[in-house]
């Protein structure tokens, strides 16, 4: 559609980045296109309306520069969740599988309430991994996880599976 367009307009590809053979997806041109950044954020927020969601949680760093004006723009709370050793409070952590090694992300966890239902944003989905990942973390800080809202899923990796499977019937969307 005439959004789907707007937004794959945006997003540059930078062969070999950060390591040879991978095509980075930049979004950098999105954010600085006052038109496609308020519509990106237009459709976010409007996803967490009718998802119910009461909190937007922004992924480690680019969920964060989008997630935070949806949630603003839909009127609900904002929750970081960030790699391991950044946030100052008592955190609630989640250990995940990379290629190669391991990554850890956490959560304020006090700033969920159990009733709080949480759409997870972030720029884009490629193995599903952090995604996953923070889908699990949700669960046990007691939130309801709604959805998972991505700018992009770079399909050929499978991501959606494993997210799919994790969200135990809660939808993911690529916009
Ligand atoms: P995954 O865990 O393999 O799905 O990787 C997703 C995470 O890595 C997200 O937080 C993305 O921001 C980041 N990422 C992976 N590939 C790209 C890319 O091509 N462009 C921007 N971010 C990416």
């Amino acid at each position: 559609d005439g959004l789907s367009e707007l937004l794959l307009s945006r997003i540059r590809d930078v062969p070999d980045h950060p390591e040879p053979g991978v095509m980075f997806k930049d979004i950098t041109p999105l954010l600085a296109d006052p038109v496609a950044f308020a519509a990106l954020t237009d459709a976010l927020a409007a996803r967490c309306a009718e998802l119910g969601a009461t909190k937007v949680v922004g992924l480690e760093a680019r969920g964060f520069i989008l997630g935070a004006p949806a949630a603003v723009r839909a009127g609900v709370g904002f929750v970081p969740v960030r790699k391991a050793g950044k946030l100052p409070g008592a955190t609630l952590g989640q250990a995940y599988d990379l290629e190669y090694g391991s990554a850890e992300i956490e959560i304020h966890a006090e700033d969920l309430r159990p009733e709080d239902r949480v759409l997870v944003v972030d720029d884009v989905l490629a193995t599903g991994g952090t995604a996953e990942a923070s889908v699990h973390l949700l669960r046990r800080s007691g939130a309801a996880v709604a959805g998972v809202s991505v700018l992009m899923e770079l399909g050929f990796l499978a991501g959606r599976t494993r997210v799919e499977a994790a969200l135990e019937g809660a939808p993911l969307d690529a916009l």
